[in-house]
């Protein structure tokens, strides 16, 4: 195939790394969700749609790394498969998915499972093990399913972990946690994640656990850690099931069913983004006036500015229906 590669003057963008939120379907519903997942969401990403995808990403530049996840990806095990060898017969070196394991139900399962994943082409796992988990999956199936990824044997394989306010705060949800996972890390050759829990999504009902600042946060946008780059650069993208192409959850720049995924990267500019380009110069504190100029009301407290920014997004939501979606993402 032809590849157009495009020249740096042409893009902002130079994305290295894609994930596929799959599917916001998931046999859980954690209480701690930036996408609200949960068994009664629908939608997934066909095989077409996800093959076209890799296609455009690749004729743009080489990608370095696929990650699938959701929602639960294994709920759509036949796509999850596809993306898998689509992503190897173009090259691309990294390709992993994270799941909560809830189809280990017991070793010979597990093992069929990733054996077959391996043979499509899988070099990573991450499997996701805390308090808001284990809420709906047994702990032993996150055994059943380490302990098979490892006697495979995966370029990469690791846990991680959500903890309520900061990985060293004291409370019952991280202590539940901490507990799990010094039964996980019996097993050797895994590497171990902890991160504390995004104050977003479903994750807002959590408030009343988390310490917040007196003083009205200030600060820059600090960028989801797996996104790469920065707001002007971003060098991973997430698209999901409903088409949108985010940045962070609840904020896309753009939508494949509207136009195609090489128009979103090519047009994309940060400056001209109607939520991003505010919290870029200003950090999310530059929502507030917009807010408050629609109604919003300044009374509580805020853990840190990605609070503060949701928030605000969630307050604007309505008068941004294109950017910040998924809808889902808000109360
Ligand atoms: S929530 Fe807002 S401030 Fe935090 S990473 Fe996302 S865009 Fe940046």
């Amino acid at each position: 195939m032809h590849k157009f590669f495009l020249s740096r003057g042409d893009s902002h963008m130079n994305v290295k790394h894609v994930d596929f939120l799959l599917t916001f379907k998931c046999s859980a519903e954690c209480q701690h969700c930036s996408y609200k997942a949960g068994p009664r969401r629908t939608g997934y990403i066909n095989s077409k749609d996800s093959s076209q995808y890799l296609e455009e990403l690749t004729n743009i530049q080489p990608l370095q790394s696929v990650w699938v996840h959701g929602g639960e990806p294994f709920l759509y095990y036949d796509c999850l498969e596809h993306i898998i060898k689509k992503a190897k017969g173009l090259g691309i070196p990294r390709r992993g998915v994270i799941t909560n394991s809830f189809w280990a139900k017991d070793e010979k399962i597990a093992k069929k499972k990733l054996r077959e994943l391996k043979d499509c082409g899988l070099t990573a796992l991450t499997f996701s093990a805390d308090f808001f988990h284990q809420e709906f999956v047994p702990l032993e199936n996150v055994r059943n399913a380490l302990k098979s990824a490892v006697g495979i044997g995966f370029d990469n394989t690791s846990v991680d972990s959500y903890f309520v306010n900061d990985v060293t705060s004291y409370n019952y949800f991280n202590q539940f946690t901490k507990k799990n996972l010094e039964l996980l890390e019996e097993t050797d050759g895994v590497e171990f994640h902890r991160f504390p829990m995004r104050v977003e999504g479903r994750g807002i009902t959590l408030t009343e656990y988390i310490t917040l600042k007196p003083d009205i946060p200030l600060g820059k946008c600090p960028v989801p850690f797996w996104i790469e780059g920065n707001l002007q650069n971003p060098e991973t993208i997430e698209i999901d099931s409903e088409g949108n192409v985010t940045l962070c959850p609840g904020i896309s720049i753009g939508n494949t069913n509207m136009q195609s995924l090489t128009k979103i990267i090519k047009d994309y500019d940060v400056e001209k983004h109607s939520i991003l380009s505010i919290i870029w110069k200003e950090g999310p504190i530059g929502l507030l006036k917009i807010a408050k100029e629609h109604g919003f009301q300044q009374t509580q407290q805020y853990a840190n500015e990605c609070h503060l920014c949701y928030k605000l997004r969630n307050f604007l939501q309505p008068v941004y229906p294109y950017s910040l979606v998924p809808k889902e993402c808000y109360l």
